[in-house]
């Protein structure tokens, strides 16, 4: 079913995911007047409280991925790896106005940097390596350090490997056995951004401001936006590359490496929200959980602005240890939890936004605050 139409509330959106990001979408939806239907395989997903309906099933339980569809006006997903399989076929007969052309293009890191190469927006240099010796000659062309990147099922770093030295990748275990894996060249940073639209299924698009990010452990730790470095208009610019190239449909984020001679490169696309967004909640007219839902069933869409400038905290189990008592000693601190049942430590389990008129006077409070005792 290809067919764009505008959804009216009480519709039913059903999103494949209950994690977080599903429930920030449920919780937009459900303001706006829309019934909610969520699958997800836990029992505890974070979404689950804030739904009409909820479906306990795995993402490759086609019976139930077509339960849902069955009682939902439009389909949306939270995260891209769908089986291929089972999308074609819902995509085929409900209205899954994002389609799945592009999610199988993203699922895979290959084909994603492949698709983004040919649109013309600059990249990372990389290649598909299947063994040492094909990482030795990505390494004659572009000489170390390197990484090395499953092509599939990687979030937060997962699946991935740091190749300092020809040394180094003689002692790396990279199982080329289980995986197919690129090498990218290892970039210097200076600025890590991420560039957040949204686009309706009849065309229409908006922009958020854009993002700095900072990531530690491979795993975002603090987003401040709008980004302290002017590269708006150049991030669109690698957007609309990539726009013309791919077909998008709902929010989703960019993310890009800046090095240190101002280069800027496109790293990844994330079809979906994005962490580094969670800011638009408190921070912009619309949040790009509002974004997404206006998206995807086909609303018009507004100019976006931010009201005050933000920094956005992620809490991980680690962090919460250290700030359970005091998380709300903090009247400014916009506080979310997502409600996950286990803590673990590099477990996102909520985050924070502060809204400010300073940035820097308030990055070096959260020194002697948050990041105490780090
Ligand atoms: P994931 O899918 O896990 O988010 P990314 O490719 O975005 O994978 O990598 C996570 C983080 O690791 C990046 O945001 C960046 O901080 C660091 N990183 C990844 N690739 C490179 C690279 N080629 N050069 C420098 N840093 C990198
Ligand atoms: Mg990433």
């Amino acid at each position: 079913m290809t067919l764009n139409k505008r959804l009216y509330p009480p519709e039913t959106i059903g999103i494949i995911g209950g994690g977080q990001l599903g429930k920030m979408l449920a919780q937009s939806a459900l303001r706006m007047g829309y019934k909610v239907a969520v699958l997800d395989p836990s029992k505890d997903a974070p979404a689950r409280p804030v739904c009409h309906t909820f479906i306990q099933a795995d993402f490759s339980d086609k019976a139930a991925l077509i339960e849902l569809s069955e009682l939902s006006d439009v389909v949306t997903y939270e995260f891209e790896n769908i089986d291929a399989h089972i999308l074609k076929t819902l995509v085929n007969n409900y209205y899954v106005p994002q389609g799945a052309d592009t999610v199988l293009t993203l699922q895979n890191r290959t084909s994603e940097k492949n698709s983004i190469k040919h649109s013309g927006a600059s990249i990372v240099p990389f290649a598909e390596v299947s063994s040492k010796e094909n990482i030795t000659a990505f390494a004659g062309e572009y000489s170390y350090p390197l990484i090395v990147k499953t092509a599939t099922g990687g979030y937060d770093g997962k699946g991935q490997y740091y190749i300092e030295t020809e040394e180094a990748l003689k002692s790396a275990e990279i199982p080329f056995e289980d995986a197919d894996f690129i090498a990218e060249k290892y970039i210097d940073l200076e600025r890590e951004v991420s560039l957040t639209a949204a686009r309706s299924a009849d065309g229409e698009t908006i922009y958020f401001p854009l993002q700095e990010n900072l990531h530690r452990n491979q795993i975002l730790y603090r987003t401040i936006a709008p980004a302290r470095i002017d590269y708006f208009e150049k991030a669109k610019k690698e957007a609309e590359k990539i726009m013309k190239a791919m077909l998008f449909v709902g929010v989703f984020t960019i993310e890009f490496f800046i090095d240190k001679d101002g280069e800027l490169y496109v790293n990844e696309i994330a079809p979906r929200p994005h962490n580094s967004a969670h800011y638009t909640i408190e921070a912009c007219n619309i949040s790009q959980f509002d974004a997404h839902i206006l998206s995807v069933t086909n609303q018009p869409m507004p100019e976006v602005y931010q009201h005050q400038d933000a920094i956005m905290l992620n809490l991980l189990g680690e962090d919460l240890d250290r700030l359970d008592s005091e998380l709300f000693e903090h009247p400014d601190w916009n506080v979310h939890l997502y409600g996950k049942s286990e803590r673990k430590s590099q477990r996102k389990m909520g985050h924070v936004t502060i809204l400010t008129d300073d940035i820097a006077s308030e990055l070096e409070k959260l020194k002697t605050s948050f990041e105490k005792e780090v």
